[in-house]
């Protein structure tokens, strides 16, 4: 029997898309081709807002301990110290544990993660996706009536499907290695060498340390599969002076400047989403964090398609609120690299943005693109400063029996959110709503300081109406987020 969803890869984004569609109760399947996790570190830390994407569904707490990353815009740093609300992002959990808690997660929702299953052919037709796939027990074919491809930067679903990747090609090679046994000095955000070589060297888990370099004018090797630790050590010694021959290699790889973004995140029946769909060198440490945004922008969305309730349109919003960020990031993580690499002729550059980022305003905006709380979705009219912006989930609520609670936490089912002080008049409008939508009535103290009388959240947290005063248009968001009421169906 036909699923509702397949999912391929079991990639971080993946996995979190399962996990958001099987929350809903979607049957959802992930192949996967590798036949066992990796251990790979790549991505080592996550921007604030994905924090606050884990947090919503209560998987913050299982990463464990992290400490707070970073922030700097190619290689300037920013003081985010002097915003008024927290940017940080978290660090020091290398991407194998990330990928262990989701597939935990999923594991406990009840997905099946199908793994040695290689997509290598798709069809669409009007009711739904075939794929093709090799497997441990020969080739075989599944079909679903939705496919998302999270198969990453080379994904065969995006060129399945004929989904362009518009961008531009690496030129320059990182080369990047797991070690054990070294003790060279950190470099935690890199350092900048003369003509535009760099190295970096920062601490993962168990004494295990990162080692970053590229030496100017190195494009990416044709064959990376044939790299060795020495050719990294060569280079490190050439630029530092140092030796890491003597150290432990773990994992060795090489990255490239290349920038992307898919020209289309869907194709008929065919979704894309994380690397699959954007490309950036990982100077912006952002891939992850913004593929993971994506899967918690789509999960909702395809579960209230699949179970016949999404309002005419809601599927075609994935790619108009998704697409313009990661073509945002493509272009942000170029610019993070020429900045901090091209030669000594970009020293006026670095001089003046470093000399902007040192004043507010400049920083706040700077900050909002790396943290990814600067996302704005055009989700409704009114100049509200919330509309269209992440709900914050560390808002603090009174509920009416005295209980103390975090947005973070009202957001855990995955539905949707109704918050008011004004209970009777909102909950009489959204009654026909309740069995997607949440009300809670707060005290008047509470949102009073911050948010206004009424705030609908959607499932991934961004407010889709606000509108102090006044619940006049409450019934067409919740119809246009939501779907007919109940009555009405
Ligand atoms: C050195 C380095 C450092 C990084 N640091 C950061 C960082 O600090 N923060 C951050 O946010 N990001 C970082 N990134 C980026 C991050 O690693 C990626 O953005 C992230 O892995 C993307 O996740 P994904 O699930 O989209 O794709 P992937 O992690 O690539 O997963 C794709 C999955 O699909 C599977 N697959 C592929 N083809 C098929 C197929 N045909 N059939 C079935 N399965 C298939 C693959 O085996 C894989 O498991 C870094 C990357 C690198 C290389």
């Amino acid at each position: 029997m036909a699923r509702d969803v397949i999912v391929v890869g079991a990639g971080p984004v993946g996995l979190m898309t399962a996990g958001e569609l099987k929350l809903r109760g979607v049957d959802v399947v992930v192949h996967e081709a590798l036949p066992a996790p990796t251990r790979q570190s790549r991505g080592a830390s996550f921007t604030r807002r994905t924090a606050e994407c884990f947090d919503q569904r209560g998987l913050l707490g299982r990463l464990g301990a992290t400490e707070p990353a970073d922030s700097h815009f190619g290689g300037i740093p920013i003081d985010l110290g002097m915003l008024a609300e927290d940017h940080h992002g978290h660090r020091g959990v290398s991407q194998f544990r990330t990928e262990r808690m989701l597939e935990e997660w999923v594991g406990e929702l009840g997905v099946p993660v199908l793994r040695g299953r290689e997509v290598t052919g798709l069809r669409q037709t009007p009711e739904g996706v075939v794929v093709s796939f090799a497997g441990p027990g020969g080739p075989g074919e599944e079909s679903a009536a939705y496919l998302v491809g999270c198969d990453g930067g080379r994904s065969t679903v995006r060129k399945l499907a004929g989904i362009g990747f518009p961008g531009t090609d690496g030129r320059r090679g990182f080369l990047t290695a797991d070690v054990t046994g070294i003790d060279t000095r950190k470099r935690r955000i890199g350092e900048n060498l003369p003509g535009g070589s760099m190295v970096m060297a920062m601490d993962l888990e168990n004494g295990v340390t990162r080692v970053v370099v590229h030496e100017a004018g190195t494009p990416p090797p044709r064959d990376r599969g044939s790299l060795t630790f020495s050719d990294l050590a060569d280079a490190w010694q050439r630029l530092t002076g140092e030796s890491l021959h003597h150290g432990r290699c773990r994992w060795i790889s090489c990255f490239t400047d290349a920038s992307r973004a898919a020209a289309e995140y869907r194709r008929g029946r065919v979704f894309l989403a994380g690397d699959a769909a954007h490309v950036q060198p990982p100077a912006m440490a952002q891939g992850l964090s913004v593929g993971v945004q994506d899967a918690v922008n789509l999960g909702w969305k395809l579960a209230a398609t699949v179970r016949g309730r999404a309002p005419e349109g809601l599927l075609d919003t994935y790619d108009a609120e998704r697409r313009p960020v990661g073509e945002q990031l493509a272009r942000n993580a170029r610019a993070a690299i020429e900045l901090r690499l091209t030669g000594e002729e970009m020293d006026p550059v670095r001089e003046v943005v470093g000399e902007l980022l040192a004043h507010k305003d400049a920083a706040e905006y700077a900050a909002g693109m790396l943290s990814n709380l600067g996302v704005r979705y055009d989700l409704a009219k009114g100049d509200h400063p919330l509309l269209g912006r992440r709900m914050p989930p560390d808002h603090t609520l009174t509920l009416p029996d005295g209980t103390r609670t975090r947005v973070a936490e009202l957001l855990r089912t995955g539905r949707g959110l109704l918050l008011t002080t004004d209970g009777a008049a909102a909950a009489h409008t959204a009654r026909h709503h309740t069995d997607r939508v949440d009300i809670v009535t707060t005290t008047p103290t509470d949102t009073a300081a911050t948010t206004p009388d009424t705030v609908l959240v959607r499932p991934d947290g961004y407010v889709a109406w606000t509108a102090p005063g006044t619940t006049d248009d409450l019934d067409q968001a919740l119809e246009r987020w939501f779907g007919a009421a109940r009555t009405a169906l």
